[in-house]
């Protein structure tokens, strides 16, 4: 990491080939639709009177760009000219790459703003990420601007996959699946959690994963009833459920899974629970479809798990959006007013959690039809008795 990009702001303008309908090809299974998502975006600023928004999360920035470094703010306007994309100069050779076809400064100063904003008069920030002293700074800059919050737009757009997007996702999905199969066919009594978490994170990694999607939650016994539980030195024992929560990232998309497994045939009370959340999440993938309510796809999981005796043991909500982000938009909760679109891809993940006992925790990534869903993580679901 260097520090030496202080000079003024040199805006390179686009190369001739990568403008308009050619964008140059960006990293594999990033913004290919870049431009197409950039016009979006711009149909909602224009509905919320936002002149130009200041886009700095950087998943918003790779999904309107496909830029891929760590360091980049993309300018979008709403009539559509003089948007700019600006990193520092450790990136000025992959922005030319990966952003050929927009204007760039090479600068970490914000120096290029007032121009590229040209008397437009409001611009929008994204609120729920820019720290107030940035926000402070930028309002401090743009005297005539007026610096308005502006929240959520790429991520309501990000919430709706392309082909892509689909087709990366599936990808994750898969190569965490083959990875589960390497872990169940060498698991053996003895491991430790952190042991199976590890064994399974390389096993993603060995066949094609970029990382894990997040840290591996490996629950074993009474550990299970946390649902975040983090591997410990615990042994595996005969008879105790092992809820496993795992991922893979993969060209930037994520993919998020959750089995249970035994070593020997769990007593009858675990059991139980296992089949109890085993039964709840299939009642949420029934409620999938374009145009369910999320809340819908919530309750259907927590009517069954209250109509046994357990609701207050289900203590979080039922799913969230993946994609660039392990979650993002929509989220499947009690509480959540949104609508499922057909190509959202979602997770399903009722579970239910008894302290001092254990837990079990069933989990899907399914991307959104017409119908009902595509089941993207393939790995059976019948609790894994090895
Ligand atoms: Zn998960
Ligand atoms: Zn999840």
């Amino acid at each position: 990491m260097t520090m030496n990009d202080i000079d003024a702001p040199e805006i390179f303008q686009p190369d001739a080939e990568g403008n308009g309908d050619a964008p140059a090809r960006a990293a594999a299974g990033s913004a290919v639709n870049a431009p197409q998502r950039r016009a979006a975006l711009r149909e909602r600023l224009a509905a919320a009177a936002i002149a130009a928004l200041l886009v700095t999360d950087l998943r918003n920035v790779r999904y309107l760009t496909g830029f891929t470094g760590t360091a980049g703010r993309l300018l979008v306007t709403a009539d559509g000219h003089g948007d700019v994309f600006a990193t520092d100069g450790r990136y000025a050779t992959q922005a030319a790459e990966q952003v050929a076809d927009l204007p760039r400064a090479i600068t970490r100063a914000d120096d290029w703003l007032p121009d590229a904003l040209a008397g437009r008069d409001r611009l929008g920030l994204e609120s729920h990420v820019v720290p107030w002293a940035v926000a402070e700074q930028l309002r401090a800059l743009l005297t005539d601007v007026e610096v308005v919050p502006a929240a959520g737009h790429v991520e309501a757009l990000r919430a709706v996959k392309d082909a892509g997007e689909l087709a990366a996702i599936g990808r994750a999905c898969a190569v965490a699946d083959a990875a589960f199969a390497v872990l169940l066919a060498d698991l053996r009594p003895g491991w430790t959690e952190r042991h199976a978490a590890r064994h399974l994170e390389r096993a993603m990694e060995d066949r094609g994963a970029d990382a894990r999607a997040f840290e591996t939650i490996v629950a074993s016994g009474p550990n299970g009833a946390r649902p975040h539980h983090r591997p410990t030195d615990r042994r595996l024992r005969r008879g105790e459920l092992v809820t496993i929560d795992f991922g893979a990232r993969l060209d930037g998309y994520h993919s998020d899974c959750t089995r249970v497994l035994s070593l020997g045939e769990p007593d009858g009370d675990a059991r139980a629970l296992f089949e109890l959340a085993l039964a709840a999440q299939q009642a949420g993938l029934d409620a999938v479809a374009d145009g369910a309510a999320t809340a819908d796809v919530d309750a259907a999981c927590r009517d069954l798990i209250s109509a046994a005796g357990r609701g207050e043991e289900f203590t979080h909500g039922t799913g969230h959006g993946i994609g660039l982000d392990v979650h993002e938009d929509p989220r499947l909760a009690a509480d959540a007013a949104g609508t499922l679109r057909a190509a959202m891809v979602v997770t399903v993940e009722p579970g239910v959690y008894v302290p001092g006992l254990g837990g079990a925790r069933v989990e899907d990534t399914v991307a959104v039809t017409g119908a009902g869903s595509d089941i993207l993580t393939a790995t059976p679901k019948p609790l894994a008795v090895l």
